[in-house]
């Protein structure tokens, strides 16, 4: 047996990376801190592009029982509360892309993601276990210092990916790298059974936008849930994924709102919020036998939608330039880094602007809905394709 290529993290991108590889026949080792896959996070939209690479990873047929593909985006106006345009998706972007834009739970897609590497034969998954140090051995590979319950294992490695997500541990050892840092943006999440909503809204992503702030809705779970999150400034910073938010704080945000969108930020009676934090592309994404991978390289805003697919993207590209034959691991990383830095900082900037665009106020938000009105609703749907129409290299 070939020493293992460890991968930190069990997440979206570390899994997605662990079924890439093994597929090339590298025996893989995923070290994931969480005792267990709970249910964290939210809601995720996966455009073509990741559901592309998904289908080549053998997951999207099982994880299509949990998803719903949308008919489109309807945008609309926070303030007024009416539609402003609905962007087609549904069997049109399946044509056009040759692939589904699907809505689902975080939870789902990591679970079709698990289930399909244990039967993979090649990946090795341990959960509960956590990187702690990496350092480098006399004959040029890893040693891993893995702590798990108490005890704190050394693992030989032949390489280690980081996809320990956005607060990353693997990063410190890649000189040179940005750090997180937060955004002074709150996302709030929460989900309702689907019978507590009007049917109509469960067929849609809905996308209302208005001063400071913005809200994103879909039906997860094959539409037995639905999930809402809302964007707004806040000062608050605290790592993870699941606090408890204040539902009257919240609301408070969205006072001056039109009252058909109020009332679907006053069906929950529970929110949690998370700060969301970037990682700036730009700095190197690898050092030596180390690379980082997904959010730890290059976590972004969410106003595009593409973090999760960004890591799966990234997930194709590593495991396509890694032959299991690949002796010099320091240049192979280096290929990945080249092949992936430009796209993902083009999406991280395009995800920086929806935001400022989402977020206007006054005048500028008049102008704003009148430009998205007067286009064609194909023409901005077109306007994504450099995005959906990523192809995985083979
Ligand atoms: C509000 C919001 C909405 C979003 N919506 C979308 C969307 O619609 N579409 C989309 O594509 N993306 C979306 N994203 C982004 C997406 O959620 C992330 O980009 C994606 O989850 C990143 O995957 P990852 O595998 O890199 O990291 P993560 O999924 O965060 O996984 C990292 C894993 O590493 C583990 N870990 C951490 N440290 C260690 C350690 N030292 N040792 C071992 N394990 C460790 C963690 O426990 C975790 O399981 C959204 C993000 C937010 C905040």
């Amino acid at each position: 047996m070939d020493l293992p290529v460890v991968i930190a993290g069990a997440g979206i991108g570390g899994l997605s990376a662990a079924l890439a590889l093994g597929a090339g026949g590298h025996d893989v080792l995923v070290v994931e801190k969480a005792d267990e896959l709970a249910e964290v996070g939210a809601g995720l939209q996966l455009s073509p592009n990741a559901c592309r690479v998904l289908d080549d990873l053998g997951v999207l047929d099982s994880l299509m029982p949990h998803a719903v593909a949308p008919g489109g985006i309807r945008i609309g106006s926070g303030r007024t509360g009416r539609e402003i345009v609905k962007i087609e998706l549904g069997e049109r972007i399946a044509a056009r892309h040759g692939a589904p834009y699907l809505v689902v739970h975080r939870a789902d897609l990591q679970k079709a993601l698990f289930d399909r590497a244990l039967h993979q034969g090649r990946i090795d998954i341990r959960l509960g276990s956590e990187i702690l140090e990496v350092g480098d051995t006399p004959d040029g590979t890893l040693q891993c210092h893995v702590r798990s319950g108490g005890v704190i294992a050394q693992i030989t490695a032949r390489a280690l990916i980081g996809a320990d997500g956005v607060w990353s541990r693997v990063r410190e050892r890649v000189s040179g790298h940005a750090q997180a840092k937060y955004t002074g943006l709150t996302a709030y999440r929460a989900t309702l059974p689907a019978e507590k909503v009007n049917g109509d809204l469960l067929a849609d992503t809905g996308l209302w936008l208005g001063p400071d702030a913005h809200l994103v809705h879909y039906p997860i779970r094959a539409g037995r849930e639905f999930n809402l999150v809302a964007l707004v400034p806040e000062k608050w910073t605290e790592e993870g994924w699941s606090a408890t938010a204040d539902r009257e704080t919240l609301l408070g945000h969205f006072r001056a709102w039109a009252p058909n969108v109020r009332s679907l930020l006053e069906k929950p009676d529970t929110w949690l919020k998370w700060a969301l934090c970037g990682v700036d592309a730009e700095g190197p994404w690898s050092d030596g036998r180390i690379a980082l991978l997904g959010d730890a390289a290059h976590a972004m805003l969410p106003f595009a939608a593409q973090g999760a697919a960004m890591a799966i993207e990234d997930a194709a590209v590593l495991a396509h330039l890694f032959p299991r034959s690949a002796t010099d691991i320091r240049a192979v990383f280096r290929a990945y880094e080249a092949a992936r830095k430009r796209r993902v900082k083009k999406v991280q900037k395009t995800a920086a602007e929806n935001g400022r665009i989402y977020h206007l106020g006054g005048p500028l938000a008049v102008g704003r809905d009148t430009v998205m009105k007067l286009m064609r609703p194909d023409r901005l749907s077109a306007r994504q394709d450099w995005i959906y129409g990523w192809t995985p290299p083979r």
